[in-house]
């Protein structure tokens, strides 16, 4: 790096969007009529990407900015799920699903492993009767060890599931306390454990670094003692302090949280121990094994990126179910209400219940190309955009080109005769990279989390 640690975060700890889409979820505005959304790509035949929030968690980690509804009534999960099976059916004739076939689905939230056996295997075959599944889908859960049982992980498995992602977080008891999650290692293991005794082939799990009580040496232990669960990907987070989100973030300051100098020491510890270890750096916070499908599209250009993160599956409409869900397809973006009752009411009366929702215009589709360009390869050859948008790239982005000149001099972007390549330092920063292309940026940073 040709600069030094205090410099870079100086220069580049500023907010900035995660891009999991593009424009943001910010930009989404008032929904009047959610099935003009849904006509608009009614006869399309992409492939779908099929995503059920499930919202209940049995107490709140302080941590969580997720939409979460902290109940310990499974009878709420129960209602829950009728009325996922209605806004399924409220769905459905718009998708078109006689002529094509689900490639993805993903359980978030929230925790699905919340819900009892009886209620996983009630989601899983309401599902199944819907929608045609390709054979080699991607079928995945968010588990939480806290709630998981064996049973419930055979019911995932009987289903179909073949990826589980493991929320580990920290494995030091003080960390575990002051973020009001205790989660003993032996609870992981045994988790992991049952997953991969029922087949389920690749398991994920989460840790963030930036809680309170870490440092630099106590978060490599914890690294260290994830890689003994032997995961094929792992997804290390930067805790991201949003309190005017998350309110239950402000308990976090009664303690100290590591500043960014000592939380950019813990990132560049942690790749270093992982790059050791197999695993390769993706890029924003996820890792994989050698080998991994990840991996291997990072090195042939076969990234993509949606709100499930990096992905190698490229052109899927995503359609959500539950409250809060976010649908996204080639010309428009859907966010379900984010209040339960409210939620519940507008599937009760009968109605899609869209709240937010955002029309792309050509400017945006050519925006969030270069942007998540930027996020997955990194190589941005100006040529293949003035080919595909009829544009002159260099003249249409001189700013976000020019915004890029402090970065190049810092060895995080590397100019070539053919655009511009995010170099192996610049991977840690990927949204700095991404900001100057961004268009609604420059009418204010908005709230988003520190991109250290
Ligand atoms: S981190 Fe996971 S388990 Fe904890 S409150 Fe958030 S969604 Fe629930």
């Amino acid at each position: 790096m040709q600069i030094s640690t205090r410099e870079l975060i100086t220069k580049y700890n500023r907010p900035g969007p995660r891009y999991t889409s593009y424009p943001t979820a910010l930009q989404f505005n008032d929904v009047k009529d959610p099935v003009a959304l849904l006509e608009e790509t009614r006869d399309s035949t992409a492939p779908l990407s099929l995503y059920y929030h499930l919202p209940f968690c049995e107490s709140l980690c302080w941590f969580c900015a997720c939409t979460t509804v902290i109940t310990c009534n499974r009878g709420t999960a129960q209602t829950y799920l009728d009325a996922l099976e209605k806004e399924m059916d409220l769905t459905l004739p718009y998708l078109n699903t006689e002529n094509r076939l689900v490639k993805q689905l993903h359980f978030g939230g929230g925790s699905p492993s919340f819900q009892t056996p009886e209620q996983l295997d009630r989601l899983c075959s309401d599902i199944r009767k819907r929608f045609n599944f390709a054979s080699d889908a991607e079928i995945s859960a968010e588990l939480d060890p806290r709630t998981l049982t064996e049973e419930k992980v055979k019911v995932l498995a009987n289903h179909g599931f073949n990826r589980t992602s493991f929320g580990v977080q920290d494995v030091d008891p003080k960390v575990q306390k002051a973020v009001h999650r205790i989660q003993p290692d032996e609870m992981n293991r045994q988790c992991i454990k049952w997953v991969r005794d029922a087949g389920i082939e690749s398991v994920n799990t989460d840790l963030i670094y930036g809680l309170p009580f870490q440092t630099v040496e106590s978060f490599r232990q914890t690294v260290e003692t994830v890689l003994s669960y032997e995961p094929d990907r792992l997804a290390v987070f930067s805790y991201a302090h949003v309190p005017w989100v998350a309110p239950a973030q402000k308990i976090l300051e009664r303690s100290t949280l590591p500043d960014p100098e000592v939380k950019f020491a813990m990132l560049l510890e942690t790749i270093d121990i992982l790059t050791a270890n197999g695993y390769v750096y993706i890029g924003m916070d996820h890792f994989a094994k050698e080998g991994d499908e990840l991996t291997l599209a990072l090195k042939d250009g076969g990234l993509h990126r949606n709100f499930q993160g990096y992905t190698t599956m490229a052109g899927l409409e995503m359609v959500g179910f539950g409250m809060s869900s976010i649908s996204q397809n080639g010309v428009s973006y859907r966010q379900n209400i984010k209040e339960l009752d409210d939620w519940h009411a507008a599937v009760a009366n009968d109605t899609l219940p869209a709240q937010k929702g955002y029309h792309m215009t050509e400017e945006d589709k050519l925006r969030k190309e270069v942007i998540m360009t930027i996020m997955c390869s990194g190589n941005v050859v100006y040529q293949e955009f003035n080919d595909k948008y009829g544009i002159d790239f260099a003249n249409h982005f001189s700013d976000g080109i020019a915004a890029l000149d402090e970065p190049a001099k810092d060895g995080l972007v590397e100019f070539n005769n053919n655009g511009f390549k995010v170099t192996d330092e610049g991977r840690l920063l990927l949204r700095n990279i991404a900001m100057p292309f961004d268009g609604y940026l420059q009418s204010g940073p908005g709230r988003h989390a520190k991109t250290i």
